[in-house]
This record gives structure tokens, sequence and C-alpha cells, in this order.
């Protein structure tokens, strides 16, 4: 089933990188988790993969959805478990920065959501069986060529995160200061949905998004302005007069149906940091 467009609200989003992030490229070296891939040929330019992009900006918000149905027990925040993926929360790391790591199953639901009683990710960001309403396009940079650089470093084992037997590897990585300009679609989204996409784009330098955060490996940084919010409602709109929204209105949508101010979460997630031992413990199982 379809509804009606409505309104389309696009939000252009130019992601800067702050330091050498590293590209994903399939070609074996190990790197699966960046957001930055070279598709296509090899003297093409690395774009930011709007998929990865997705998933990123969906598993922290099943985690901060998570926050809030431990703190309200309010049903409406419970993010459902797909059977192909597990569901990331905020964690602090040894240095500091904050990763995402599997939340435990008791503040989940115990399987995959409904069609007619979407949990508020799949609303968003879609099913199986129902399309999502955010459409994250690559994100492209603008030179005509990014000169890459290559960084040869020890592997470091994943697990221990001690050096691997000593083995060089070498990554290509983009270095900081090249802006990619990128573009994130929303189809009739309800006015907390885009407050929700636009606050979580700008944590991204909160998060581990590069690959190889061990090895000093960079973050992408995002700031939408108003004038980066572009609003189009069509004649089936039921409020076609409707005055237009600033980032401010869709960010106070946001606070009013998570049941925080921004501030708030993040202080949440810092308090929930010191548990993460436990909680990982948890997670052995799954
Ligand atoms: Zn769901």
């Amino acid at each position: 089933m379809f509804e009606a467009l409505k309104e389309i609200v696009t939000i252009y989003a130019n992601y800067t990188t702050m330091g050498n992030l590293t590209i994903a490229t399939g070609r074996g070296d190990g790197i699966r988790d960046s957001l930055v891939i070279r598709s296509g040929r090899e003297d093409s330019n690395p774009v930011i993969s709007g998929s990865s992009l997705k998933g990123m900006i969906r598993s922290t918000l099943e985690a901060i959805f998570t926050e809030a149905y431990k703190r309200s027990r309010d049903n409406k925040f419970k993010v459902c478990v797909p059977s192909t993926c597990y569901r990331k929360k905020l964690v602090e790391g040894e240095d500091g920065r904050r990763y995402l790591q599997n939340i435990p199953v008791s503040d989940r639901l115990e399987e995959s959501c409904d069609v007619n009683n979407l949990c508020p990710a799949c609303r968003m960001f879609g099913m199986t069986q129902q399309a999502g309403r955010v459409i994250f396009h690559d994100a492209r940079a603008k030179e005509e060529y990014i000169q890459t650089i290559d960084r040869t470093h020890v592997a470091i084992a994943r697990d221990t995160k001690t050096a691997a037997g000593g083995a060089l590897v070498t990554t290509e990585t983009v270095p900081a200061d090249v802006t990619f300009y990128g573009r994130i679609d929303l189809i009739n989204p309800e006015p907390w949905m885009m407050g929700a996409v636009i606050s979580t784009l700008e944590l991204l330098p909160f998060l581990g998004v590069g690959a190889k955060k061990t090895s000093g490996y960079g973050d992408l940084k995002v700031k939408i302005g108003d004038e980066d919010i572009k609003r189009v409602i069509t004649w089936r709109s039921d409020s076609p007069e409707a005055e237009p929204r600033t980032k401010q209105d869709y960010i106070t949508a946001w606070e009013q149906f998570i049941g925080a101010d921004f501030a708030t979460l993040e202080e949440l997630f810092k308090t929930e940091m010191t548990s993460s031992e436990e909680e990982s413990k948890d997670n052995e199982g799954e």
C-alpha cells in the first residue's frame, strides 16, 4: 500500500573530513565498516556511501530509542530485532570515543516488526515489506580528483587490540578537509523524524564512523543550517499553505518526541557508558 505523496523534505548535507578517513575498497584489506567507498573505476573519486550512512544513522537512532525506552518504559520507543542484524548502542572505548555495541535483547522487541505496527526505526528506515521514509544518497566531492593517501601500519587484532603478528597493512585514505556533498530525502516525514536525522548527522564527529580508529584515522563533520533544508509540498497535502519550518522547529519536535533535550540525551549516554562492561557480558550469548 502506498500513501499519497504530500511532502518531500530534502536535507543538503556537506560532510567534511576531519582527518584521514579510510576508504573501503573491497579488495581484501579487511575494511568493511568505513563510510567511504570506491565503487567503479580505480581512478574514480571515492564517495561516501548513502547506504552506509543510513545504516550508521539508523543504528545510532536505535541506540537513542533504546535509551529512551529504558528511562520511560514506553513501548513506543522499543525497536525490533530483524533476524538479519544486530542492533547497537553507544559505549565509550578506551580512547574516550564512542562506539556502537550490541543492545541487550531485554531492551528490544523480541521479533521483527509487524507491518501494521512498526517500531520507530522501521517507520523511518523501512523493513522488508515496507519502504522507509528516509533516503540517503551517496555524497560526492566537487573536486575533479581527490589525491588520496596510502597509510601503512601494523595490523591490529580486533578482539584483543594488540598487534597481530606484526603484519603490515596498507590502507587508502581521504585526507582532512575534503568536503563531500550529499542529500537526504524524507518522504512525508513526521517533523520529529527530520529532527532525528539532522541531530544525529551532527553527532557524527562523536561516533566511531571510520574504520581503524585505533590507527588514528579521522572523522566526518556535518553542519546543517536552515538554508540546507528544502521542503516541497504537493497539491495532495492537507495543508499546502503550511508555514516553512526551520531546523529548530524540527529539532524541537524531535526533543518532544523523545522526551528530552539533546544535551540531556548526551548526558544519559555518558552515564550509560560506565556500565558498558556488564552489558558486553550480556551480549556474548548472541
Ligand atoms: Zn522495527
